[in-house]
């Protein structure tokens, strides 16, 4: 038995068996073969097992994220039943008596430089798809298996060094009970993701794809932020003892889903859910949100070979508008960058891409990947209670321009024949610490604040969110953090606007009090954080939270605040 400690990144309780989910040594020694006709039936085999893997991720793609998002399978199925590909490698091995791993990898270099090379992008994301394809195949030819999170077909707990949003985004719901990474914190995206998905997760370990192997069993505490490895008996039992107490703990939250959110001073606040993908709309229902505080869009240009179309867009969107009928829904245009890549759109690499050429910044120098997001959220407008929201902002200027593409696509898509809602609140995320500090000139032109202290906290403490290194420093209840979410809501407050948060720091318990304190009016949080806070926020008085504003502001450490609020509130 083994215990690992990491950062608890989605509650509850899962016991299972390791599936590793590590990219396998694809070394191979070169050596020329003395039976051709062995290595090419070598060579089917590997082919036909890759192809029936590919298949199948494809069909769960399919069901689980649609059309577009398979499409990439089938680009790879394509390449694998490619004549022009296979028949250069069974020719090197017939000719040359080459192995049938140095005949693939041979060949496959070949057509991966020549597509690389040309100035097609078509063209050079079928070098992707090449490169990709090969080692699957490559990992068949050695005996290794090549771990795909669609393919998981027992119960599993994922062990991995990182789970990118696009491997987080295809794992499959009915078997994965949990998962556990090397890195990450509770704001990375393989976090947010497992609460959305409502699976136990604990992140940050440094250490479980070293220490747990393939099979062992493993139980995910992702309340406190423990994995324990090939636990005893006792311990399994004490832990099923600990997910039925939290299970009637959820209960006990249920009973409030159908609620109004009231303090016990009897002030109404706003408590609504963060969600990545159309379908986490039934999590937000189930979880009694009263409306979605911020839609991440970037999951819809996820895990595919191209962008997404106008119409695509406008599916989702409608979708989710529809679902929540009158209730508000945030959506947030791309914010891709930082550890939010995507390949087809070829971005060089930068060497701080938390800092670097992302989102707004990204979006208004690329228009033609803009205007088609804005003219989809546009025509979906008429289908509910539509609010945008720009990421990124750093300055007025930045704000100014995107409102005004906004405006011109609006007049064009009326100029078309279509409907589109005149209600349309035009907010901005506030998380680069320049438009915090200056909220007030921000207020009097957007309709909206929504703090995200995800970024807003690294970029001020100089810490990156993704690294446990600093992990220390990265500190929600810091007094430099409490005075620009302040400064933020006073700022809007002054000019008859709203401010809401949809960082990870409007579910804390501990954070939850401060903020109500400050007069935040809505918290958007991970869809199983709304019951827990709701009843919390049962609890404790504005009236009395606003009473400790200016002690808390003028602390000298995030310490000390923790233990003024715990003192406080218990
Ligand atoms: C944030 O930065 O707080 C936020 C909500 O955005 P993201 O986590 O997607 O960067
Ligand atoms: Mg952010």
């Amino acid at each position: 038995m083994t215990n690992i400690h990491g950062i608890a990144a989605s509650s509850g309780i899962a016991i299972a068996k390791a599936y590793q989910l590590v990219t396998p040594d694809l070394t191979y020694t070169a050596e020329t073969v003395d039976n051709p006709e062995s290595e090419i039936k070598r060579l089917e085999d590997a082919l036909e097992i890759s192809k029936q893997e590919l298949e199948k991720i494809k069909a769960h793609t399919l069901k689980e994220l649609g059309e577009e998002h398979a499409e990439i399978f089938s680009a790879h199925l394509l390449v694998l039943g490619d004549p022009e590909l296979i028949n250069p490698i069974k020719d090197k091995i017939k000719n040359e008596k080459l192995s049938a791993e140095a005949a693939l990898d041979e060949v496959a270099k070949m057509f991966i430089e020549m597509f690389e090379s040309m100035d097609n992008e078509y063209m050079r994301e079928r070098a992707a798809d090449i490169r990709d394809v090969t080692k699957r195949v490559l990992a068949h030819l050695l005996g290794v298996s090549f771990p795909n999170p669609a393919l998981i077909d027992e119960e599993a707990i994922v062990i991995a060094g990182d789970l990118t949003p696009s491997d987080t985004a295809q794992l499959n719901r009915q078997f994965v009970k949990g998962f556990a990474t090397d890195i990450g914190g509770r704001t990375s995206h393989s976090a947010i993701m497992a609460r959305s998905l409502e699976i136990p997760a604990v992140v940050g370990t440094k250490e479980v794809t070293k220490t747990i192997s393939q099979g062992d069993i493993v139980i995910i505490d992702g309340i406190d932020g423990n994995v324990i490895v090939n636990p005893t008996e006792e311990q399994i039992k004490e832990y099923e003892a600990k997910s039925e107490s939290f299970k009637k703990q959820q209960a006990l939250w249920a009973e409030l889903k159908d609620e109004p959110t009231f303090t016990s001073d009897g002030e109404q606040v706003e408590l609504v859910a963060n969600i990545g993908t159309p379908e986490d709309v039934t999590g937000v229902i189930n979880n009694g949100g009263e409306g979605v505080g911020l839609y991440r869009t970037e999951f819809l240009y996820m895990g595919k070979s191209d962008l997404p179309s106008e119409d695509e867009q406008y599916e989702a969107y409608k979708s989710v508008l529809e679902q929540m009928g009158d209730k508000p829904v945030v959506v947030r245009t791309l914010d891709v960058g930082g550890d939010k890549e995507l390949p087809y759109l070829d971005l060089p690499k930068e060497l701080n891409p938390f800092l670097g050429y992302r989102a707004i910044r990204f979006c208004l120098e690329n228009e033609h990947v803009f205007r088609p997001q804005l003219r989809a959220l546009l025509r979906a407008s008429v289908y509910g209670n539509l609010k945008i929201m720009f990421p990124m902002i750093a300055t007025l200027e930045e704000f100014r321009k995107a409102k005004a593409i906004l405006l011109e696509e609006k007049d064009n898509l009326k100029n078309e024949g279509h409907d589109v809602s005149d209600n349309i609140e035009v907010g901005i995320m506030v998380e680069i610490p320049s438009t915090a500090v200056i909220a007030k000139q921000f207020a009097k032109e957007v309709d909206f604040f929504s703090i995200g202290t995800n970024d807003l906290i690294q970029y001020t403490m100089a810490a990156d969110r993704m690294n446990e290194q600093v992990s220390y420093l990265y500190q929600p209840y810091h007094p430099a953090i409490l005075n620009l979410i302040n400064n933020v809501i006073e700022a809007a407050h002054s000019e008859g606007k709203w401010t809401g948060m949809c960082g990870e720091m409007a579910g804390d318990p501990i954070a939850i009090p401060i903020l109500l304190g400050l007069g935040l009016d809505e918290f958007s949080m991970s869809a199983t954080s709304i019951l827990p806070a709701r009843t919390q926020l049962k609890g404790i008085s504005r009236k009395e939270m606003a009473s400790y504003k200016d002690k808390l502001l003028t602390m000298s450490t995030a310490e000390e605040v923790v233990a003024f609020i715990k003192e406080k509130t218990e």
